[in-house]
């Protein structure tokens, strides 16, 4: 019985020399040892799938990772991410990612349910990140609750989560936007500093502070939702006594509030994307994103 299997295996070995030695000769290839035409072939290793909710962390995994994985988004870029409740779907492509990334419970509030069941070792909660580390850093017993959680705005926290996705996947830490750039970019809006803007809702706070600039108002709250009469009215006051420049819109919501705002106080409309809604999933995705954002902020001030 034995003899029989060891003459199978010789028989198929011998056959694989002869269909290789074949196709070698028909390439005109040479020097090659027969020997190694036996070894059992390589199979490519799996590229591990890392699947994000939003498209701003897909720009940072894609950018920490490079082609030594593959990137998802779950949440369709058109769509604001604060009102998003997970598909089937996307419960599949979670089922089969080797590592998960979200922002967290107070931000991505529908999916909270889904991600609880995720074993710690395979999903990255940014806001618990950052707060972590800001913990460790100032002693300020943060959890997370009360940062504004649109973190992929400021490119320490983008380095800072790109180190994680990169630590998470056994890949050497490298800053996916280094600090020559950020102060290029900071230089470049340098002249602004003097000037202010409405923004379609309060998500700016760590972008303005990472590249200096003076803060806006914003026209509707940090969840994207529609403010009370009496902050509106408020709003109305203040800009009658501001310097503004333009109006934001962002292409997740309708805008028709920012379009009404600004043909009242006779201000241009600017398209600024949070989202990368236009950004290409490349290797320098997050450069290219915050880069256009810095243009964004540019046009308004011209
Ligand atoms: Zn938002």
């Amino acid at each position: 019985m034995l003899k029989k299997i060891q003459y199978n295996t010789l028989l198929v070995i011998s056959l694989v020399i002869t269909l290789n030695s074949a196709s070698l000769g028909a390439g005109g290839a040479s020097g090659s040892s027969p020997g190694s035409s036996t070894a059992s072939p390589i199979l490519p290793r799996p590229v591990p799938l890392v699947v994000t909710t939003i498209k701003p962390l897909a720009i940072i995994a894609q950018s920490a990772a490079g082609d030594a994985a593959n990137i998802e988004y779950l949440v369709p870029a058109n769509q604001s991410p604060h009102d998003f409740s997970l598909p089937v779907s996307a419960l599949k492509k979670i089922a089969s990612a080797d590592l998960v990334v979200w922002i967290g419970r107070d931000f991505e509030t529908r999916s909270a349910k889904t991600m609880a069941q995720i074993p710690t070792s395979k999903l990255v909660s940014v806001i618990d990140q950052i707060a972590s580390q800001a913990d460790s850093a100032a002693h300020d017993h943060s959890d997370g609750h009360g940062l504004d959680p649109h973190l992929w705005l400021d490119p320490n926290y983008g380095n800072a989560i790109a180190a994680e996705i990169q630590s998470r996947l056994g890949l050497p830490i490298k800053e996916i936007l280094d600090q020559d750039s950020i102060q290029v970019l900071q230089a470049s809006l340098a002249s602004s500093a003097d000037k202010t803007y409405l923004t379609h809702h309060d998500a700016y706070a760590h972008f303005v502070r990472a590249f200096k600039l003076p803060a806006g108002f914003p026209i509707r709250d940090i969840r994207g939702d529609v403010k009370g009469v009496k902050s509106q009215y408020q709003l109305r006051k203040t800009m009658a006594s501001a310097n503004i420049s333009c109006v934001f819109v962002e292409p997740q919501y309708q805008g028709k509030d920012a379009a009404v705002i600004a043909a009242e106080f006779g201000l241009p409309l600017v398209a600024l994307d949070p989202q990368g809604l236009s950004q290409p999933l490349n290797n320098h995705a997050y450069s290219e994103f915050i880069s256009s954002l810095v243009a964004q902020f540019k046009a308004c001030f011209q």
